[in-house]
């Protein structure tokens, strides 16, 4: 499974109902940039103009508003006042939340991270650490499972879904290792993303917690999720949140920021339900006006 697959499912969940909000948020700050901040509208240009014709539009209609209407346009500046989260406020108060913050996958070596964060697309890492085990055991290491047949792999890697893909990326990841680099993982970003099934994500994912590098910043369906609610970044493409989230954040916390992002996001900030009245970002977070309907 690639990575393209996980972003186009992050893609859909942005057009499902908490993402709405987000891109309401999004576009409403968006808006303002484009105001007050001479070029640094990310986003803004298309989204403005979308804006400024459905206003003209508004502003052309002889049907007098209704008053539902009337009181949801009043109720959007309020929340468009809204600044972002302060992100070094955010990290502190995540970590002070989320003390135990870390890489959920179980592994004791680079190879078996790779493997194991491989097999984690459209996968909760729980389902990921129950097949690892028996799947190291038979496959230790990286001239294994090179030499390995598809069809047992598959077998040993079924309940992690799409296993026919997955049981190529690995042995295609293996063969790679043992052609290139002699078996061991490479530490580096550029030639970790030549392996088959590897993108940024995966390779941040290995670079900083198999090898302590802060390289990048991990972008997955729950930080991305958390980090739009705080209004920290902006958009669905993983690549230009990373960016945003790589420019707000110091370099020696972005590896530990991915975890607290994805521990608040599977504790707290939940997808459809987000616990906004327990949350301890609940007093500078622009989205939990929305969620708590008081926007
Ligand atoms: S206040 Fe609500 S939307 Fe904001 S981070 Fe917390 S749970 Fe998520």
């Amino acid at each position: 499974m690639t990575e393209g697959s996980a972003a186009r499912r992050i893609a859909r969940e942005g057009a499902g109902k908490s993402g709405k909000a987000v891109a309401k948020s999004a576009e409403s700050r968006s808006a303002r940039k484009g105001t007050a901040k001479k070029g640094t509208a990310r986003s803004g240009i298309s989204t403005k103009s979308a804006a400024t014709k459905s206003a003209a539009r508004k502003s052309t209609s002889k049907k007098p508003a209704r008053k539902g209407a009337a009181r949801a346009k009043s109720a959007a500046p309020a929340h468009a006042a809204l600044p972002p989260a302060p992100p070094a406020l955010a990290y502190e108060r995540l970590q002070a939340a989320h003390p135990d913050a870390h890489c959920e996958l179980d592994f004791q070596s680079p190879f078996q991270l790779l493997v194991a964060t491989i097999l984690s697309a459209q996968c909760t890492d729980v389902r990921v650490n129950m097949v690892t085990p028996a799947l190291f055991v038979a496959y230790p290491d990286a001239n294994a499972l090179a030499a390995a047949e598809q069809e047992d792999v598959e077998k040993l890697i079924h309940s992690t879904g799409f296993f026919r893909s997955k049981a190529k990326s690995l042995i295609g990841m293996a063969t790679g290792l043992v052609e290139r680099h002699g078996g061991q993982v490479p530490a580096e970003m550029d030639a970790l993303v030549q392996l088959p099934g590897v993108g940024r994500k995966t390779a941040n994912v290995i670079l900083g917690n198999a090898f302590g590098k802060n390289e990048g910043v991990v972008v997955d369906t729950h930080v991305q999720r958390v980090t739009g609610r705080l209004g920290l970044s902006h958009g669905s493409d993983p690549v230009k949140i990373e960016r945003e989230l790589m420019d707000e954040f110091p370099r020696d916390e972005w590896t530990m920021l991915s975890h607290l992002m994805i521990f608040h996001g599977r504790r707290v900030c939940i997808a459809r339900k987000p616990r906004c009245a327990v949350c301890t970002l609940n007093d500078i977070c622009p989205s939990a006006p929305i969620f708590l309907g008081q926007a």
